[in-house]
């Protein structure tokens, strides 16, 4: 055989904390097979959904190896990291982190936009996904209006929506009732029957129970691997077209839009605080240009009052100068000479 899927060696996670660090992962060995279905089992806190984020890519180890497809994933760069999250792992997460905003079918088709599906293709998968589900009569409901077991339907289509060949499921039933959890338990089964790796995180046995392979992790550290049976057979999985990444620059950019109005209106709180900052900061620019301006003319014109363009000419040496009533030398004749002056436009002696 081959690397597997998924090879771990010497993993380790910390985060710092006061004036040392808090190690969640202890030296983390795993190995997980193409068309596995793992239960992670650990009580809370065990650093279960620590792991699942570094087997996501979704974070980083603070130390060791981690192999997919036999190649190290510290060393792809952002964009291959951002491909490997939209198509190769499908999330699903115990509080579903659906768009409230977005329909049943708006919020499957979230990660094909980004995958750059045409727009055609994409609704026809996610519908279709949605109906293999059971809910091909909820396309257009809001998560608001569907059960917690619908809604984690939903995150599961929208998991699948790039045709994802890893699974990766934290709690997936945790905030469900028993019977929706089972359903959705029984789709993770036929998602692996299906040929895909499933990785599921619980603390509930029962749930653990399902799966082929239970992998216990206690206070950091992988303390059991237990194997119900051999692995299936890795089946083929239905792949999808590959996605046009020529789809049209303007339906790009229209599609880009799109996103920012709904990120917006998903957000309103945060929407109108930017745009309170942003308000504000113009507002002061203004105001302190208009101030300026202002009293900038507020000068000149008091200048003006005072008659910058006017001369008076008294006799004398300076202002206030004692014997200037004896001074007879300024007359009349003055007044005509200095009117000859080309600068000069009128006197008045
Ligand atoms: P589990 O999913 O098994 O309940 P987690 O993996 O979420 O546990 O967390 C394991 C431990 O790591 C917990 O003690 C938690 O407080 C700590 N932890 C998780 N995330 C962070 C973080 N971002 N910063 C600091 N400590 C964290
Ligand atoms: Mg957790």
């Amino acid at each position: 055989m081959g690397s597997p899927l998924i090879r771990l060696r010497g993993i380790t996670r910390e985060y710092p904390s006061g004036e040392g660090v808090l190690r969640v992962l202890k030296d983390i060995d795993l190995d997980i097979a193409q068309g596995e279905f793992v239960a992670v089992m650990g009580a809370s806190g065990s650093g279960k959904s620590t792991l699942m984020n570094i087997l996501g890519c979704l974070d980083r180890p603070s130390s060791g190896s981690y192999l997919l497809d036999g190649r190290e994933v510290a060393q792809r760069d952002p964009g291959e990291l951002a491909a490997l999250r939209r198509e190769t792992f499908g999330f699903i997460f115990q509080r579903y982190h659906l768009l409230s905003e977005m329909t049943a079918l708006g919020n499957v088709e979230v990660p094909a936009i980004y995958r750059g599906l045409p727009r055609e293709a994409r609704r026809a998968r996610a519908r279709d996904l949605l109906d293999r589900l059971g809910l091909g009569d909820r396309l257009g409901h809001r998560p608001g209006q569907l059960s917690g077991g619908q809604q984690q339907r939903v995150s599961i289509a929208r998991a699948l929506v790039n045709d994802a060949r890893v699974i990766l499921a934290d709690e997936p039933t945790g905030a469900l009732d028993s019977r929706s959890g089972d359903e959705v338990l029984a789709i993770l089964e036929r998602l692996n029957a299906e040929g895909r790796t499933v990785i599921i995180v619980t603390h509930d046995p029962k749930v653990a129970a399902r799966a082929r392979r239970v992998v216990e992790i206690a206070d950091g550290r992988i303390i059991a691997d237990r194997r119900s049976d051999a692995p299936a057979e890795p089946a083929r999985l239905a792949a999808l077209p590959p996605a046009r990444a020529t789809a049209p620059v303007l339906g790009r950019l229209a599609e880009a839009l799109r996103m920012a109005v709904l990120a917006m209106r998903a957000h309103k709180l945060r929407s109108f605080l930017t745009m309170l900052g942003i308000i504000i900061g113009i507002a002061s620019v203004v105001s302190v240009v208009a101030l300026g301006e202002g009293s900038r003319q507020r000068v000149l014109q008091n200048i003006a009052g005072l008659g910058t363009n006017t001369l008076q000419i008294y006799p004398g040496r300076d202002f206030g100068d004692m014997r200037s009533g004896r001074v007879t030398t300024l007359v009349t004749a003055d007044g005509a000479a200095l009117a000859r002056q080309p600068h000069v436009a009128s006197v008045s002696p």
